[in-house]
């Protein structure tokens, strides 16, 4: 679990007082990654409680994390900082909060990252890191993992030194998403619920956590307008929804939108509506809710995505997706491979 969180509008403005506690002495760096959109944001970049010897790193969130991105960004930084710095601070979506949490990890592990991608592969604690999100839904804020692309797969570092130490969550820092975004973003929290509430894995902590973002997505999903109140829901929503398949598990949207992103680049939040939209057979009544929620919101989902691909690279997302043994248990059961063939994911892929 992430040991400490605030929340609140305007808390990001306590960001210095909590770094501050964590600084052995007042030189000592501490790097920013920071979502480049906010790079042209002179009142928000004021606000970023740099130091001395601090640096500011804006990332670009085009792409999602690579593992050869998570290690240039480790040179990047030795060779600005001479030492290992004495924290990494993350602001922006689950793109920058996942490099942050890698990046973390591999100050004080050596090799490259794509080589703890997996379950408990890392050795040495990461140095103190701290995620701040400016979007809500993926809950990369409080999760144990941080998803990757590597050479040869599509996986996350699992492991106890994933988390963050310190979150910070201000909804306030969420106002600038355009709509579709948001909605992309928001649904990864509805169908982590679904997929955790209708999963094998589910147990009484995560499906109280589950409901509870389920509730709150209802909430803010229901409404036509994006106001206040909904920017703190959706946040909370993340949080609970990221608490809740941490234990349990997501399912089939997932593993199959893994596929796209590993083969076209499908970015996470998108690519879970795209897939999502052709699972009525797995998950009939969340579908059927997410269905008038894009029309609500007047959302096009991209239709056509596999129309042209040639039999290797339906092969390739078919791999990928069923690579992710413990998503198809979750989602069907020990004895998935009987009910999820290649050839029942090919039927499916083709109709996206
Ligand atoms: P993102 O971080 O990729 O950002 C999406 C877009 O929104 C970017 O263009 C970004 O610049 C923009 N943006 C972010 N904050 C903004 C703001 N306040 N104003 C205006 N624009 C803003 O989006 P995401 O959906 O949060 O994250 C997707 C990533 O999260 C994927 O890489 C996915 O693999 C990862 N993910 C991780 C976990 C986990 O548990 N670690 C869970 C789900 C998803
Ligand atoms: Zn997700």
């Amino acid at each position: 679990m992430v040991p400490r969180v605030v929340f609140g509008r305007g808390s990001f403005d306590q960001l210095d007082q909590i770094l501050a506690e964590k600084r052995s002495s007042p030189k000592s760096p501490m790097i920013f990654l920071v979502d480049d959109v906010f790079s042209t944001n002179d009142v928000f970049v004021k606000r970023i409680p740099k130091r001395d010897r601090d640096h500011i790193i804006f990332i670009n969130a085009d792409n999602e994390p690579k593992t050869i991105q998570v290690d240039s960004l480790r040179e990047t930084i030795f060779s600005r900082t001479a030492e290992v710095p004495e924290g990494i601070i993350g602001i922006g979506g689950g793109t920058v909060m996942d490099l942050a949490k890698a990046v973390a990890i591999m100050m004080t592990n050596p090799g490259s990252s794509a080589d703890y991608q997996g379950w408990d592969l890392v050795k040495y604690p990461a140095v103190y890191h701290v995620g701040i999100p400016t979007i809500s839904g993926t809950g990369a804020e409080v999760s144990r993992t941080t998803v990757l692309t590597g050479p040869k797969k599509k996986l996350g570092i699992n492991s106890d030194y994933t988390p963050f130490d310190q979150v910070v969550l201000d909804p306030e820092l969420t106002k600038g998403v355009d709509i579709k975004q948001w909605f992309y973003t928001g649904m990864d929290c509805y169908i982590h619920c679904i997929e955790s509430l209708n999963g094998t894995y589910l147990n009484a902590f995560s499906k109280s956590y589950g409901e509870k973002a389920l509730d709150l997505c209802r909430e803010v999903f229901n409404k036509k307008v994006v106001d206040e109140q909904s920017q703190d829901e959706l946040m909370m929503a993340s949080w609970h929804g990221g608490m809740s398949i941490a234990y349990s598990q997501v399912g089939v949207a997932h593993a199959m939108s893994y596929g796209l992103s590993y083969l076209l680049g499908t970015r996470h939040g998108v690519g879970n509506c795209i897939v999502f939209d052709h699972l009525e057979e797995f998950y009939p009544e969340g579908v059927a809710e997410f269905k008038q929620m894009v029309k609500k919101h007047d959302i096009s989902i991209p239709k056509g995505i596999c129309a042209n691909l040639s039999d290797e690279q339906f092969d390739t997302m078919i791999e990928v997706a069923m690579g992710l043994g413990p998503l198809w248990e979750n989602a069907v059961g020990a004895d998935w491979r009987k009910k999820v063939t290649p050839e029942k994911l090919r039927g499916l892929y083709e109709k996206m």
